[in-house]
């Protein structure tokens, strides 16, 4: 063969390679998405002075969204400061993790097709998407913090829906007498309450505080419905099952690295999670529960199924791209429980070091522990201060704080006492700040 049918032969065989490989290998341009991509970071680009966002769902002012101020600020772009205006340590809004999500634009950002899941159903029974069950499954074993073998899960739109599913599904199974007396411990989260008085079914009836019914003849005779919170809203405390032998609901909702040291992986019956303060993501709606028992399980999902019908497949999208981001970065530099634990932490402690300068206020205590996730002994970090008006005078304490600026939580909406009072501090960095000024003030 000539030389130079060798070379046209050669470079016809790589001609051939050049373009299968790139037919192969290549990515498709962007094209439906782009637009809706281009929507997305140009009103992420809406300056709000550090103090606001700006939505693509925002009121429209000029003829584009318009920023959404923090508490205390305004103007156009947020860049007035209202002095005399009341800090709000009042919800449980999780804020604070509003910049770590910032900071992981790319990896947190989910693009949702006009046609995605439009069907009731979904991968797995029940309404659930299988792969997000794993991704759950993998987040608890990564943290520690619950056990999942053995353990069926439902998910609820936000852990607040399944509070009283489970309560209803554990009154019902084990042919007990009805209606189930479901009680907490004082100070508690007050949807409890709340959620049986109102939906006052002929199987569960509130029945107030668990002290009263330990050693007493009707929890023998009744079936018992314990809610145990913990670390518990409003006193982050941890707490355990105080009722022997009754159906325990364990609201494990702050049982996360930010707020607590991991002692040991949860192994209870029923376990609730959310959503709403791991990721911060309160909005979306989304909580699960870890169920052993099946006949439990199976009362539970007959609830969901005549309630909702499952969580919903856009919020089931979007957690599963969120519990990715978390678990890729997990024990490494962009560890959110590292980023959640060094936030509450130094708010924690700066809160602390204001209320300690007088006599006027205390807060709980809180011990330093063994952490098996950071591997370490951890500081306190607590959702919430649970502060206390020290003095005789100062009855109503969430008086006090209101003549002084501050709108915290009653300790009464907790079944506790008027002398104290929750704070939040898992809310905006704005929030945090103005609290800490208020709060000096007082106390000077
Ligand atoms: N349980 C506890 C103890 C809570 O503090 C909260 C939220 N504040 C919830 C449940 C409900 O959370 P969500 O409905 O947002 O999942």
């Amino acid at each position: 063969m000539a030389e130079s049918q060798l070379i046209q032969k050669i470079g016809f065989v790589l001609l051939l390679w050049f373009f299968s490989y790139n037919l192969v290998s290549a990515k498709p341009e962007l094209g439906w998405s782009r637009k809706a991509a281009a929507e997305a970071e140009a009103i992420a680009l809406i300056y709000c002075s550090g103090h606001g966002q700006a939505y693509i769902d925002g009121n429209i002012v000029d003829g584009r969204p318009s920023c959404e101020c923090n508490t205390c600020y305004g103007a156009p772009d947020c860049s007035i400061f209202f002095s005399n205006c009341t800090a709000n340590a009042e919800s449980g809004d999780p804020l604070f993790l509003e910049p770590y999500w910032e900071e992981h634009a790319a990896s947190s950002a989910v693009v949702v097709a006009g046609w995605h899941r439009m069907s009731y159903s979904t991968t797995g029974e029940n309404y659930i998407t299988i792969e997000l069950e794993r991704h759950i499954r993998m987040l608890h074993f990564a943290v520690g913090n619950a056990v999942t073998d053995g353990r069926f899960i439902v998910f609820g739109a936000g852990s607040t829906q399944l509070l009283y599913a489970l309560v209803h599904a554990l009154a019902i199974s084990h042919n007990s007498s009805l209606p189930a007396s479901v009680v907490a411990s004082v100070p508690y989260y007050a949807p409890y309450r709340g959620q049986t008085e109102f939906f006052d079914s002929k199987v569960a009836e509130w029945r107030g505080v668990t002290s009263e019914w330990v050693n007493s003849s009707k929890a023998s005779s009744n079936k018992v419905i314990e809610f145990v919170t913990s670390p518990n809203n409003p006193d982050g405390l941890i707490t355990q099952s105080v009722l022997n032998g009754s159906s325990s609901i364990h609201d494990h909702a702050y049982y996360w690295p930010h707020f607590t040291a991991i002692t040991a992986p949860a192994d209870e019956d029923v376990m609730i999670f959310t959503t709403s303060k791991l990721t911060g993501h309160a909005g979306s709606r989304f909580g699960w529960a870890l169920i052993k028992d099946e006949s439990v399980y199976n009362a539970t999902v007959t609830y969901m199924e005549m309630n909702t019908m499952g969580a919903s497949r856009d919020t089931q999208l979007r957690m599963l791209k969120l519990y990715k981001a978390m678990l890729a970065e997990i024990q490494r530099e962009g560890d959110i429980f590292a980023f959640g634990y060094k936030t509450m932490r130094e708010r924690w402690s700066k809160l602390n070091q204001v209320v300690s300068r007088s006599k006027r206020f205390s807060l709980q205590k809180m011990t330093s522990q063994y952490c098996n996730y950071f591997n370490t002994t951890r500081d306190p970090s607590p959702a919430y201060g649970w502060l206390k008006c020290e003095r005789e005078v100062d009855r109503d304490c969430d008086a006090v704080l209101r003549a002084g600026g501050i709108s915290g939580r009653s300790g009464t909406i907790f079944s506790g006492d008027q002398k104290h009072v929750r704070l939040s501090l898992i809310k905006s960095q704005d929030d945090f700040d103005q609290l800490l000024t208020k709060m000096a003030a007082l106390v000077s």
